[in-house]
């Protein structure tokens, strides 16, 4: 414990042990994050048993050393160092957020470490919660301990999924979570992570992007990439283009496009009846293809994730920096292409129901 009885010890991704200067080095294309990522240090892993993840008590973590999930390295310091650094730092750092994993200390370990950021800083943070035993007074201390947005790793697509992918988790706590948290922190305050990949449908996943959507809560996507010694270890990445149609279909509905301009063909994405000018323009702004994360104060994404979901010099699955003209063509090409599986024939942006507004929203017209 330290002095305010917080974790003594945090670990942090990677990307944000650079930007503390805690590490140093230099990254592929110079990917960088101002945000910084901080997870709760435990003896034990995460009590959950996600199939997926690399937290998990089926994959155990060796305490003490340099350990690594989402295959980044996740190196631990003491909690002070971290704090005065991000004090000392303050201009570059434009976010913090605080991971929980699933430990009877972890509610309480979060709340401390948050007010004790607040205390020495103006940062946003966030809070990444599990959900389990949370509810909208839980909630409410955080925030009244400095959190100003919640997110929520809900990470399966639809109901059914989740039950299989993360058993003894149960769907309907994470969703009265969402509603408690949105009622909580307020509209464009929360979020869910969700991993393309697991083994959902792209309706299922476009359904759920769209109801948060309504909700006012973001989506940000995920892409699945198998972490070694969990139970999904064997199962294959999600196909490029399956991908980057899935986060611009995601871009899409998060800029007010219905639901319904969305066609599928025995669960997949088949069409996207939207003007194919207002298409190939929302395309090439690049904004589709960029990680989605928390913002900073001035509304511009700082949690950018780098390598997150794929290796260096690997294609970015989604870009912790703005595009170059050579990745907008390459992203472009990759959303068009079909994907392997024998998939519908798609006619990708042939609609003409739908038209870019000039405020920049996608089916909002007057
Ligand atoms: S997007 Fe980043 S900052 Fe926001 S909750 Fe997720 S991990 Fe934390």
């Amino acid at each position: 414990m330290n002095a305010e009885g917080g974790p003594a010890r945090v670990r942090l991704s990677l990307a944000a042990a650079l930007a503390l200067g805690l590490r140093s080095g230099r990254t592929y294309r110079g990917a960088r994050t101002s945000c910084v990522n901080l997870l709760l240090d435990y003896p034990v892993p995460c009590f959950s048993r996600c199939a997926y993840c690399g937290l998990s008590r089926h994959r155990p973590l060796a305490p003490g050393g340099p350990e690594s999930f989402i295959r980044v390295e996740w190196p631990a310091f003491p909690t002070e160092l971290v704090r005065a650094r991000i004090a000392e730092r303050e201009p570059a750092v434009k976010r913090v957020c605080v991971s929980m994993v699933e430990n009877p200390r972890a509610f309480e370990d979060a709340e401390r470490l948050c007010r004790s950021i607040r205390t020495s800083t103006g940062v946003p943070i966030s809070v990444l919660i599990h959900p389990r035993g949370l509810g909208a007074p839980e909630l409410l201390r955080l925030r009244q301990a400095g959190a100003d947005m919640i997110g929520i790793g809900l990470d399966a697509a639809s109901p059914r999924l989740f039950a299989r992918v993360r058993p003894g988790l149960e769907w309907d706590t994470y969703w009265r979570t969402v509603l408690a948290a949105r009622s909580v922190f307020g509209p464009g305050k929360v979020n869910c992570h969700v991993v393309v990949g697991l083994g959902e449908s792209d309706q299922d996943l476009l359904r759920l992007a769209s109801s948060l959507r309504e909700r006012q809560v973001s989506t940000y996507l995920f892409c699945f990439y198998p972490e070694p010694g969990t139970r999904l270890a064997g199962r294959r990445r999600p196909p490029l283009s399956r991908w980057r149609r899935l986060q611009v279909a995601t871009f899409l509905l998060g800029r007010g496009l219905p639901l319904e301009a969305l066609r599928f063909r025995a669960g997949r994405l088949a069409e996207i009846a939207i003007d194919a000018r207002a298409l190939a323009e929302a395309i090439r702004s690049g904004a589709p293809f960029r990680t989605h994360g928390c913002p900073d104060a001035q509304g511009q994404v700082a949690c950018t994730r780098p390598f997150g979901s794929y290796r260096p010099g690997e294609p970015f699955r989604d870009f912790p920096f703005p595009l170059e003209a050579q990745d907008v063509a390459r992203a472009e090409r990759e959303a068009r292409a079909r994907w392997f599986e024998r998939p519908p024939r798609a006619s990708f942006g042939r609609g003409r129901a739908l038209v870019r507004q000039p405020d920049g929203c996608y089916g909002c017209a007057p």
